[in-house]
């Protein structure tokens, strides 16, 4: 499989996702979310570093995150692509992935965006506030989240549309009907 960049905004699925794709394709999988809440859980110096920006709903810097991101993905097999979650949610991050990627002689290969509508992200997130306990899951953090994304990130889908490698995909009310979709676009790549 080629590399996949997943993207959408917090509570889209872009994990729950992504564990699917990796079971189907069995390729890597890097979620900066998870590297950085198991960095804070080591009380390591880069988790105290992430730990205010996290709870706070704020992006840990570029340069930090990028340097990370390189060291998560050359720490990993590459050679059944890679699942790329949580990363890249700036411009700049983006840059530096594609540039990080050529010079390996790797590509981006594609971007999947989820659309889902605010309302059901705020009722998935205060439910997974109950299961999980994340630290960022309450509804003061969860709103400044989302302003970091329609700010920061959200931008970056027409980077990908210039980079002719965005493909969207829209909840409909149903996970099953979401996975098949995707499945639908991912087998005709392989
Ligand atoms: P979900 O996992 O439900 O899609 P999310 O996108 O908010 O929600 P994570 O991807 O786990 O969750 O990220 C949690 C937090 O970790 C972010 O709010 C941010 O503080 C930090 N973070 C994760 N990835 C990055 C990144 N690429 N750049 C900067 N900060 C990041
Ligand atoms: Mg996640």
């Amino acid at each position: 499989m080629k590399n996949i960049i997943i993207f959408g905004a917090p509570g889209s699925g872009k994990g729950t996702y992504s564990d699917e794709i990796v079971t189907r394709y069995g390729m890597g999988h890097i979620s900066t979310g998870d590297v950085l809440r198991a960095e804070i859980k080591q009380e390591s110096e880069l988790g105290k570093i992430a730990q205010g920006y996290i709870s706070n709903g704020q992006l840990i810097p570029d340069e930090l995150m990028i340097d990370i991101l390189a060291k998560t993905y050359d720490s990993l097999p590459t050679g059944k692509g890679v699942i790329f979650d949580g990363f890249p949610r700036t411009i700049a991050q983006a840059e530096a992935l594609k540039k990080m990627l050529a010079e390996r002689n790797h590509e981006m290969g594609v971007m999947i965006e989820l659309i889902v509508d605010e309302e059901t992200l705020m009722e998935r997130l205060l439910r997974r506030a109950q299961i999980e306990g994340r630290a960022d899951d309450n509804e003061e953090t969860i709103k400044k989240r989302f302003a970091v994304y329609h700010n920061q990130t959200e931008p970056l889908a027409a980077w990908f549309e210039k980079e002719g490698i965005r493909h969207t995909f829209t909840w409909e009310g149903s996970k099953d009907q979401m996975l098949a979709n995707i499945f639908a676009f991912l087998d005709t790549l392989k």
